[in-house]
């Protein structure tokens, strides 16, 4: 019997606490060589939605989040780099290090990681998360001393989330292709990538929206309005990053999730995801149109909400100025082909009701 693979580069003792708590979870198997428990040997399943903001990837994390044995954790990435630095909101309402979901998990990580600290790992995610960074090339080949500590750390960091949690596969929403490919190297995380795109012209015109700070609601930095051609090129450049990303898996490890398919049918849509993990879908208790949030950090303010019910946002084809539209349209042609955006132009619709606090009328 060998070493436990995914985690034959580890230098992990479990505390007993910690060891109690995974044979609760059920998710513990020994390593006879070391002697030391492990948690089991099966790869940690691990949907990752990528793309570019607003975009609805918070909206559909938590929606995998309403299914049992799925653990949505909000943008992962976010966490050692700025959420737990800054104290940043839970979707618990809780500022992140006073939540009793995460703090267990963060001081885990620190336990099994020192002397490195999560700031450190948030810095080396920085670096090797770019969109396109040759260094990934190279560590295909032979990894270098930041690549393997960057691998261990995010290593360490979602399983402590799945011991912590339960969950037989955990969603991470961070959107950044770069961080999907990075995930991929790992051993022992099985990584399946849901692209999620959004028409850009829709994206374009939200952007364009200013956001004061406000950190109780989840958004904590102040939004400055983005120029159509900045977003143009970003949302052009991260979703070919991300096709690009998808060509490396297997067809069965990675689908294309249209936002505006998903705000149409959230249960199809669901059901689509689970199927590629080998999951069933199970209604959740309090019924398919309404979602809770859980623990997601990061990501967009609507995961604040005690309660989500999925509306469509298209108002940008009533609001957006049509010269607007046809200059990202001329920028992004290709790409809005391949997603089927200039086949059809969605119908106007009357502007959403705005005493609904339910309703999300921005997507993110
Ligand atoms: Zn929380």
């Amino acid at each position: 019997m060998g070493l436990c693979e995914p985690h034959r580069n580890w230098s992990i003792e479990y505390t007993k606490d910690t060891l109690s708590q995974r044979q609760t979870s059920g998710k513990l198997c020994i390593c006879p060589q070391l002697g030391k428990a492990m948690p089991r040997q099966d790869p940690l399943k691990v949907i990752f939605i990528a793309g570019y903001g607003r975009s609805g990837t918070t909206l559909l994390d938590i929606a995998l989040g309403q299914q049992s044995g799925v653990f949505a954790a909000g943008e992962i990435t976010a966490l050692p780099r700025h959420v737990w630095r800054e104290r940043e909101f839970c979707a618990c309402r809780n500022q992140v290090d006073a939540c009793d979901f995460w703090r267990p998990v963060i001081d885990a990580w620190h336990h099994h990681q020192s002397p490195d600290t999560l700031d450190a790992h948030g810095r080396r995610a920085a670096r090797l998360e770019w969109l396109f960074d040759p260094r990934r090339l190279f560590a295909s080949i032979v990894a270098g001393k930041e690549t393997r500590a960057y691998r261990e750390g995010t290593s360490v960091l979602l399983h402590e989330i799945a011991a912590a949690s339960g969950a037989s596969v955990i969603v991470d929403s961070s959107k950044l292709p770069g961080r999907a490919s990075s995930l991929m190297s790992i051993k022992g995380i099985e990584v399946f990538v849901v692209h999620m795109v959004r028409d850009g012209r829709g994206v374009a015109w939200s952007m364009m929206k200013p956001y004061r700070r406000s950190v109780e609601a989840g958004i904590q930095k102040e939004l400055k309005p983005k120029p159509l051609w900045y977003t143009a090129a970003r949302w052009f450049a991260v979703n070919l990053g991300t096709e690009l990303v998808r060509a490396r898996l297997p067809r069965k490890r990675s689908m294309r999730v249209r936002y505006e398919d998903f705000v149409a049918d959230p249960e199809g849509t669901v059901r689509s995801i689970l199927a590629l993990v080998g999951q069933e879908y199970v209604s959740p208790d309090h019924g398919p149109e309404v979602m809770r949030p859980q623990h997601q950090i990061a990501g967009s303010r609507h995961r604040m909400q005690d309660e989500i019910t999925i509306n469509k946002d298209i108002g940008w084809t009533s609001q957006m100025p049509r010269w607007m539209q046809n200059v990202f349209t001329v920028l992004t042609a290709p790409l809005l082909v391949r997603y089927g955006y200039l086949a059809s132009v969605p119908k106007k619709q009357k502007p959403e009701r705005e005493s609904d606090p339910r309703i999300p009328r921005e997507v993110a």
